[in-house]
């Protein structure tokens, strides 16, 4: 089942990058949506991303003490396959501040479904904290391959 909930959640965020990649929203490097003290981005996750984002990195968090997403690293995300929706919808473009929030409810509600469905506790918190306190040794497996670029 475990295995199940991470290919499900694995294919939601495949339709949440095919439609990102429809809309192809520019991205400006800036940093923003992960050096959280310099931007004042809030990013919030599902304790069930969060799990499945600490399992993608192998069950490795960079220890962290700036407040930055600990996956940040020289102005790359070094966890882009476990990367929780929110951090696959954000953009600095001004052309994509209406489509943004549009696409994050749209899959966030597939979001609390597949809650649902596995009859799993939705959590939802501040990701930088969640990951913090995410026990290694998640219930998922990891997923083949990583990726590292903003
Ligand atoms: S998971 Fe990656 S994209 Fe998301 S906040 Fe952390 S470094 Fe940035």
């Amino acid at each position: 089942v475990d295995q199940q909930l991470a290919e499900r959640l694995s294919a939601l965020y495949e339709r949440v990058g095919a439609v990102v990649q429809a809309a192809s929203p520019r991205c400006e490097m800036s940093g923003r949506c992960c050096d959280f003290p310099v931007s004042e981005h809030r990013l919030y996750a599902s304790d069930l991303e969060t799990e499945y984002a600490v399992a993608a990195a192998g069950g490795k968090v960079p220890p962290t003490t700036s407040g930055q997403c600990p996956w940040y690293v020289d102005g790359l995300c070094q966890n882009r396959k476990g990367r929780p929706l929110g951090c696959r919808v954000y953009f600095c473009d001004p052309a994509w501040e209406e489509g943004m929030p549009l696409v994050y409810e749209r899959f966030h509600a597939e979001l609390r479904v597949l809650h649902d469905e596995h009859a799993l506790t939705y959590s939802y918190r501040l990701f930088v904290d969640a990951v913090v306190e995410t026990p290694r040794g998640t219930p998922f497996g990891t997923p083949s391959g990583t990726e590292a670029s903003c």
